[in-house]
């Protein structure tokens, strides 16, 4: 096991980082309000993206933070497997329309929310014009908070997915 000081680029945390077999992050601090952006946006390495969502768990802060930013969350069960949607509020005041699925992933910046949400659906239609939304569909969880959510989560949301895959 390696343990070692460290800050993050940003320089508004630190903490430890543990490698034992894993990379485990741990963190004395909050995470930066560019760090939440990154990983809202798909941008936050995998090892980074696990230890917050561990640290979510925990956090109302960070949570709350996330939830300000995430301002659509949803998936549809396709044929394909699930595929997420999600618009995020990022620092410039601009909407990031992200989707993605097994094999695909895509986004664009927006100036308007509307125009993003717009985005989504053309984009959904024109990937799957034969899908009809099942029960299943409907929006995400923001994170696995909750146990409540757990059985939720490991049916499939996005965080879910990225948590096993890391
Ligand atoms: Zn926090
Ligand atoms: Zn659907």
């Amino acid at each position: 096991m390696e343990i070692r000081r460290f800050r993050s680029v940003a320089g508004t945390f630190c903490g430890l980082y543990v490698t034992s077999g894993e990379a485990m992050w741990r963190f004395a601090g909050h995470w930066s309000a560019r760090d939440l952006e990154a990983y809202s946006s798909g941008l936050l390495e995998e090892a980074r993206s696990a230890a917050l969502e561990e640290h979510l768990l925990i956090c109302e802060r960070c949570m709350t933070e996330l939830t300000r930013i995430e301002l659509h969350n949803f998936v549809h069960f396709t044929n394909n497997g699930p595929f997420y949607s999600r618009i995020t509020l990022l620092a410039t005041g601009k909407f990031l329309a992200r989707h993605w699925g097994k094999c695909i992933e895509g986004g664009r910046e927006f100036r308007t929310r509307a125009g993003a949400k717009a985005y989504l659906l053309r984009s959904f239609a024109q990937m799957f014009p034969e899908h009809v939304c099942t029960p299943r569909c409907g929006p995400t969880a923001q994170c696995p908070a909750r146990p409540a959510d757990l059985e939720n989560l490991s049916r499939g949301s996005g965080r879910a997915r990225r948590r096993l895959r890391a």
